[in-house]
């Protein structure tokens, strides 16, 4: 057996074994083989990153650096990542069976989070509060302290990094742990950080799994922030954990996203759409148009070109440049969407497409369902694979109603040319971010989060300066 290769934990812009020497393997889910090890973090490894980002924001230069030079040290580590898009990408393709030109993609966002939040920082200005008292008072935005960042294996580069590159811009130190699922891409991006020169402890990576690794994070007292994206299940028990110690969270947590196809669409735009939303990156988006409902004159002819499109995704190994689709990301993860597709069949459902592949791969095809009762687990329940549910509706209201019952409230997505119908419904829809004839559009100034079991606050732009920092009230006295 050809050698593995090994991810360790960063610590102290160094990469170190765990502790106690514990390693845990790591899968090719394409090839259903292990071909990594991975340092297996315990409490005591927690324990000892989190030392180190303390002593890094408490004694180091970092927090008191100027805004300019840690943007300019920023954009270094943003250089190297690009030099390295190839090899980045490589890991999250191996490691969780993304299409390698989507994952070069992800690599393209990830580089950018980082740019922005650099500038963003850079360029960002107070605000000065005039008073008829004699005084005037101003406002500053002071680094929070050490951030403890936790991820998904869904997009293991671009979640990462969309928390800690707003993290380290306003001057935090962080500690990320990775997916266990996924330890490969974070990791190099931590030594892609010492490479950068970022000072010891300013951007860790703690490897393991939620527990007990994650969960003792969460639970440090000197850990000021936590910021999450995963599940809704686990983001409770992350809430209630940094909870003990007041720490402020921001959660990202599940979706059922609702698609939304109106007569007067533009039928070619929205089967496109409606195609990446569900389909791209096997259906594991948070963002997925899982929910699909579509207008009673259009349905037959939209369901039909829909299955259509779905038919056409080359499915296949990730690194063949043709692939659009490839398989589920793990073996447990293969078992739970396979799962939902037998119990939809067995619930009335008619499979219009797809089905669990029967080649003993990780496959679950390009699945579009509809028939299902609203109140059946396949419809209501996050299934976070390549799985849609069809529906109809009649009216605009019913459309918005069908949308907005559900627990979650990620994001929408509508399909209409009329510009009042577009307007009105996108502002009756409950959910952090409605696109309108597109989707995974995203301006990294804007608000995103989730209403309800999809999560807490809102990360971007200023919402994530919010986050980050300690807004801080001067108050001056003007001797007249
Ligand atoms: P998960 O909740 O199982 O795990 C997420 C992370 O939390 C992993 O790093 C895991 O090790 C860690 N974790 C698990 N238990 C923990 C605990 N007790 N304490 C601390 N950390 C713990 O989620 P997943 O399966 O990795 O990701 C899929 C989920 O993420 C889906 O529900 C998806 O919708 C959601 N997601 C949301 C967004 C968003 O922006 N809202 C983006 C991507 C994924």
């Amino acid at each position: 057996m050809s050698e593995l290769e090994f991810f360790g934990h960063i610590v102290d812009g160094v990469e170190v074994e765990s502790l106690d020497g514990t390693r845990f393997d790591v899968w090719n889910p394409w090839k259903r083989e292990v071909w990594a090890q991975a340092a297996e973090g315990s409490a005591a490894d927690a324990a000892r990153a989190v030392e180190s980002s303390r002593r890094a924001f408490d004694e180091g230069d970092w927090p008191r650096l100027g805004r300019v030079e840690r943007a300019k040290a920023i954009h270094k580590l943003a250089d190297l990542m690009e030099a390295r898009t190839d090899d980045l990408a490589r890991l999250d393709s191996t490691n969780m069976a993304k299409p390698f030109e989507q994952a070069k993609h992800d690599v393209a966002r990830s580089v950018w989070n980082f740019r922005f939040f650099a500038d963003h920082q850079r360029d960002h200005c107070g605000e000065v509060y005039p008073m008829d008292s004699g005084h005037h008072t101003y406002s500053e935005f002071g680094p929070a302290g050490v951030v403890a960042a936790i991820s998904p294996w869904n997009f293991p580069l671009m979640m990462a990094s969309w928390k800690i590159a707003p993290a380290i811009a306003w001057g935090n130190t962080c500690i990320i742990k990775p997916s266990e699922d996924t330890p490969a891409s974070v990791t190099l991006l931590g030594r892609l950080g010492a490479e950068a020169g970022l000072p010891p402890g300013v951007l860790n990576v703690l490897n393991g799994h939620g527990a007990p690794a994650g969960a003792a994070l969460t639970a440090d007292d000197r850990v000021d922030r936590v910021t999450f994206t995963g599940s809704s299940v686990t983001g409770k028990y992350v809430m209630a954990s940094a909870a003990t110690h007041l720490a402020p969270v921001s959660l990202e947590l599940g979706g059922k996203g609702a698609n939304l196809v109106f007569e007067d669409a533009d039928l070619d735009n929205a089967v496109y759409w409606a195609v990446e939303a569900i389909f791209r990156n096997a259906g594991q988006i948070c963002l997925a148009g899982s929910r699909l409902f579509v207008q009673d004159s259009i349905y037959d002819e939209f369901l039909a070109r829909f299955v259509a499109a779905a038919e056409a995704l080359t499915i296949g190994d990730p690194f063949d440049p043709a692939t659009r689709f490839s398989s589920l990301a793990s073996r447990r993860h293969f078992d739970k969407v396979s799962s939902y597709v037998t119990q939809a069949a067995e619930l009335g459902g008619r499979i219009r497409t797809g089905g669990v592949a029967t080649d003993g791969s990780w496959v679950v095809r390009p699945t579009i369902i509809d028939g299902l009762a609203l109140d059946a687990a396949p419809y209501c329940e996050e299934i976070f694979g390549p799985v849609c549910v069809v529906n109809r509706f009649s009216t605009e209201e019913e459309a918005v109603h069908l949308a907005n019952d559900t627990r979650y409230g990620l994001n929408a997505m509508l399909f209409t040319e009329n510009l009042s119908r577009a307007h009105r419904v996108a502002s009756n829809l409950r959910a952090g971010t409605v696109w309108v004839n597109c989707f995974f559009i995203r301006d990294l100034r804007t608000p995103f989060g989730g209403v309800g079991d999809s999560g807490v606050g809102r990360e971007g732009g200023n919402f994530s300066r919010e986050f980050f920092t300690e807004p801080k009230a001067v108050v001056m006295q003007i001797r007249r």
